[in-house]
Order: structure tokens, then C-alpha cells, then sequence
């Protein structure tokens, strides 16, 4: 009878972060590990910008979210 061996998933790293677009005020909800860009909902303004694996927050980092 085969045994089981437990398998451990990686839980990602990023998180869930609530940001304030500089320009407009919308607060919204985004991911610290995006692969592309978040835009404002509201204005279009970028507000996180994919650096290399790392979310660059363009935008006023308000908390974050687990
Ligand atoms: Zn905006």
C-alpha cells in the first residue's frame, strides 16, 4: 500500500493591498504581485507596475489585506 507523503504548497507571497490613486482618491483593492499593470478604476492612472516579480505601488499604499 502506498504512503502519502504530505505535499506542502508554497503559499504565495503576495498579498492583497488597498491602494489610494493619487490623483482621484478611489481607493481600491489590488494584488502586491502583479504581472501587469493596475490601472485606477476611475481615472486610469497606473497604480501598481510589475518590476521583475516585484509590484511597484504607484499609488498610496492605505493597508494591506491577509
Ligand atoms: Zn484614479
Amino acid at each position: 500500500m502506498p504512503r502519502y507523503s504530505k505535499i506542502l504548497v508554497a503559499s504565495p507571497r503576495s498579498k492583497f493591498i488597498l491602494v489610494r490613486c493619487p490623483d482621484c482618491g478611489n481607493e481600491q483593492v489590488t494584488f502586491t504581485q502583479a504581472t501587469y499593470s493596475v490601472t485606477c478604476h476611475m481615472c486610469g492612472r497606473i497604480l501598481v507596475k510589475p518590476t521583475g516579480g516585484k509590484a511597484l505601488v504607484r499609488g498610496e499604499l492605505l493597508k494591506t489585506l491577509d
